[in-house]
Parts: structure tokens; sequence; C-alpha cells
């Protein structure tokens, strides 16, 4: 039987400026991972809910795009403002429905706010070019203009961060918004949205939906949506593509990883090993960053898995809320089968387990250790997908050149990252890896919202990336205006 905690709160929409929790929706549970128990249900948006979300952005839209860039960002410092003061509020509400250590969700919630920041700073970011005289009597310059109602989709492992990426840029921008958040965490997005309403946002401007396939599919196919961003797997980022893109919306899919760790003979292995550790094993696995395929390089191997693994035993796993707790758990019980079913697939398949995480399984919540195999191949089921857990694949090569093939050979190309102490191997690296983000003796090489954020290959449908200059070419389309004055 499934443990429930003594209140149970049912999920609100934010629609028109109205918090409104319908009647006569399917409910899911939301648990939490560290004790397995439920601790609100979630109603999942209808196509008639979606439609009449999508309306009210439009109605709104057609005011906020004329409210002057300078007063659209003064909602934005207060929500900052708000943001701040209720940051250990958020953080632990993301700690207990998503398991990550509380840590974890501090530095979450430091850059959901970053964004803000950065958002705040459109009257700038959204100028245009001008050019007076390039005929006689004739100027030319270049306007940004907002493009109408925008939606967000995004997954469970940043529910405070990843709506951030999207929201504060395209409402700065002038647009209006319709954010549908995992299903499995909604309850961060949804407070970080209440602060969004004190803020003082006008009604309409943000809506917020919940739910699952039916509410996303009445988004991707509704006229009234101009521009969809996606963050999540990549099978469903890649179906999002092509099924936005087809309807002529304008579309970033952010998907999927395998990202590899490569490390060289003269790494400092002390501190490589702390960054791997970091890599592999923060947030239980669970992120798009997440070291998952270990390749030293030569004779990397023999000093760098003898630290690293004693590391890794000691590694100390329990509830996120927790001081001291390194990794949590994971996000919900099917998600903990799956990617034991990995490790036993590993196993299967050939592969040498060096820390076995089923050990350390834990009563209650949705508790696994980490992982460690070494000799696994490029075509084992454990190299090949994305498991999203935390169990590290070693791939050893024996030269800097077949390190760059095998990750090139990915159907990834999320992140990597190579230690090492050689400026020249680093650059040769960072050059010919076919990979969007790239750490140099950092482990996860997360840009800031200031750079943009986005993958290459099967972990990125699109052109423009997530945050950074990208998010206000995505959110705005761009005129040019040439005149002449008798
Ligand atoms: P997911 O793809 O299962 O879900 C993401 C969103 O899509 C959710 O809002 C979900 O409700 C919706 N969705 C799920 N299935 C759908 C379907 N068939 N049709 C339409 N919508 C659907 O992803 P997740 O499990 O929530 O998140 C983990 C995944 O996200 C991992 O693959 C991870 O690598 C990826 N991720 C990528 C990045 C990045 O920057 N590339 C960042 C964070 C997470």
């Amino acid at each position: 039987m499934i443990a429930t905690e003594t209140k149970i709160e049912t999920v609100s929409y934010l629609i028109n400026g109205a918090w409104e929790t319908p009647d006569g929706r399917t409910l899911h549970p939301v648990t939490n991972p560290a004790t397995g128990a439920v601790m609100a249900q979630v109603p999942f948006a209808t196509a008639s809910d979606v439609d009449r979300a999508v309306r009210t952005a439009h109605e709104a839209f057609l005011k906020w795009r004329d409210v002057p860039v300078v007063d659209r960002c003064q909602v934005l410092y207060r929500y900052k403002a708000l943001l701040e003061k209720h940051a250990g509020e958020v953080a632990g509400i993301l700690t207990r429905e998503n398991g990550k250590t509380l840590d974890d969700s501090k530095a979450e919630v430091r850059r959901m706010i970053q964004m803000v920041e950065v958002a705040c700073g459109m009257p700038s970011l959204m100028m245009g070019d001008s050019l007076n005289d390039v005929a006689h009597g004739i100027d030319c310059k270049t306007i940004r203009q907002p493009i109408g109602v925008c939606a967000g989709i995004t997954p469970f492992n940043f529910p405070a961060m990843v709506p951030m990426w999207m929201h504060p840029f395209a409402i700065a921008c002038g647009n209006t918004f319709v954010l549908k958040p995992s299903e499995k965490v909604p309850l961060t997005p949804t407070r970080a949205i209440e602060l969004l309403h004190d803020a003082g946002l006008p009604p309409g401007v943000l809506n917020l939906l919940h739910g699952g396939k039916e509410a996303v599919d009445a988004l991707l196919h509704h006229p009234l949506v101009k521009a969809v961003s996606f963050v999540g797997s990549t099978p469903v980022a890649r179906y999002i593509y092509m099924t936005a893109a087809a309807e002529g919306k304008r579309v970033q899919a952010l998907g999927g990883a395998k990202n590899h760790l490569v490390v060289m003979a003269d790494a400092d292995m002390p501190k490589t090993v702390e960054a791997i550790i970091g890599s592999a094993f923060g947030a239980a696995g669970e992120r798009c960053l997440a070291g998952s395929v270990l390749v030293p390089v030569g004779d990397a191997a023999g000093p760098l898995l003898d630290l690293l693994v004693k590391r890794t035993k000691a590694l100390a796993v329990g509830d996120g809320s927790q001081q001291g707790v390194e990794m949590g758990p994971l996000v919900t019980s099917d998600h903990c089968r799956k990617v034991e079913g990995y490790i036993e697939k590993g196993v299967a398949e050939g592969a040498t387990p060096l820390v076995d995480g089923r050990e350390r399984k834990a009563e209650g919540g949705f508790f696994l250790g980490p992982t460690i195999f070494d000799n696994v191949t490029p075509e084992m089921t454990i190299g090949r997908e994305e498991i999203f857990g935390p169990v590290l694949s070693v791939m050893r090569v024996g030269t800097l050149e077949e390190a760059i093939q095998l990750v090139n050979r990915s159907p990834f190309g999320n992140a990597t990252a190579i230690f090492t102490s050689s400026g020249k191997s680093a650059r040769e690296y960072s050059s010919k890896c076919e990979v969007g983000m790239v750490g140099v003796n950092v482990g996860v090489a997360a840009p800031m919202a200031f750079f943009p954020f986005a993958g290459w290959k099967n972990s990125f449908f699109g052109d423009l990336h997530a945050h950074g200059k990208d998010a206000i070419s995505f959110y705005t389309e761009q005129k040019v205006i040439m005149s002449r004055w008798f």
C-alpha cells in the first residue's frame, strides 16, 4: 500500500490571473521520493482547458505587447525580490518532491533567480541596429517585436530552473506564456508562479496548466501558439519539434544526453575524482549534464579508478533534506525500477560492476546507490542509452584521438568534459568534439543565464538555444524599417 501524507493538496491551474482547481479531471499522485508517500495530486488538463488558457494568453498579449519594456521589467524586479525572500521555502519544496539534496535545490533556486536577473536587462537586450543615410536621406533600423503566445513544456529534473529558461525572457520581450511543467513535480513551478503572480503580473500574461500528452498535443496544434520551448527526453523532443514545426511554429526542443568525461593521465586525480562524483552522482544522475560515460585515456585508468571506487563506496546516500547527505533518491518508483533494470542489463551483457548500487537500496523511498561498471562497450545497452540515474560506465581508450572518435560516435551531444593539465589536449578536445557544452576540468559545464544552453545531435532539435542572447532571438521577430522624410 502506498503511504500518504496527512494533507493532500490538489495542485491548481492559473488562468487569466485566477487560481482554479478543476473538477472531473484525471488526478495523478505526486510522491515524496525520500519516503514514497503521496504528497499531492495533480489534475491533467484537457484540450479545452488548454484552449481557454491559450485564448486568455492571446487576449492578454494584445495589451502586454504595448506595455513599455521598462515597465514589463519592473514586474521581474519585484519577482526577483520575492524569489530571494522565499528562496529557502522554494528549495525545500523542490527537495521534497524531486528528491535532490537541499544544497542542490538551493543551487538550482540560485540559477532560477539568475534567469530573472538577466531578463531584467531586456531594454538593452532587445535593442536593434540603426544606420542613417544608407542612401541619400534614407535611414534604416531593425526592431525586435514579440511574437505572441509562447508555450513551455518542462521536465521533472529541474522544476525550478528550466521553466525560467523560458518565461521570464518571453514575457520581458512582450509575449504571453502558457507553461505546462512536469506532472511529476508540479509543486515547485506552481509556487514559483504564485510568486510571479504576487509580483503583479497582469492577468493572462502567464498561464499555468498541468498534465501530460493531451495538454501538450493541444498546445502543439493550437493556432494561436506561435512558439514552443521544450526540455525533456529525446523521443519526446523529436516529436515536439516535428509536430510543432509542421504546424508552422517556432520550436526549440532540448532532449536527452549521454555525456562523456575524458580523463588524461596528466589530470589532477583527487580533484578530478571529486568532479566526477559530482557530475555522475549529483542529483542521483538525473541531470542532462550528468557524466554517464567515463573515458580514461592510457595510464589514467589505474590511479583514477582506485580513487573513484573508494570515494563512490563512501558516498552518503539518503533523504536529501538531511544534512551531510550527498545523493538523494530517484524521482519515482518507476524510474528507480527502470535504472535498476539498466544495472541488471549491464551485468547480463558482460560489463564488470566495480560498485553495485543495488546493494544500497533502502526501504521507504526510491533509493539506489551509485554504480560503476568497467569494460563497457558503446554497443551495450548501458553504453548506448540514456540511463538518467547514478550509473557510470567506464570505456577505456588508448589515446586522446580514440577518445574523440568514441565521443563523436555517440548519437547524443549534450555535454562533455576533459580532465587534463595539458592546454594542448584541452584545446584539441574542445575543438574536435561534436558536443554542445564542454567543460575543461569542470564536470558539469552548465552555461550561466547570459550564455546559451543546448546540446548537438539528438540532444537538441531547433536552431536557437535556451537563454542567453538566443532567447531574445527566439522570443522576438525582427523587422527592418527604412525611412525617408520629404
Ligand atoms: P519527458 O520527456 O518524459 O517529459 C518532459 C515533458 O514532456 C513533461 O512535461 C511531460 O509531461 C511531457 N511529455 C512526456 N511524454 C510526452 C508525450 N508522449 N507527448 C507529449 N508530451 C510528453 O522527460 P522527463 O523524464 O521529465 O525529464 C528527463 C529528460 O529530460 C532526460 O532525458 C533529460 O536528459 C532531459 N533533460 C534535458 C535537458 C537539456 O537541457 N537538454 C535538461 C533537463 C532534462
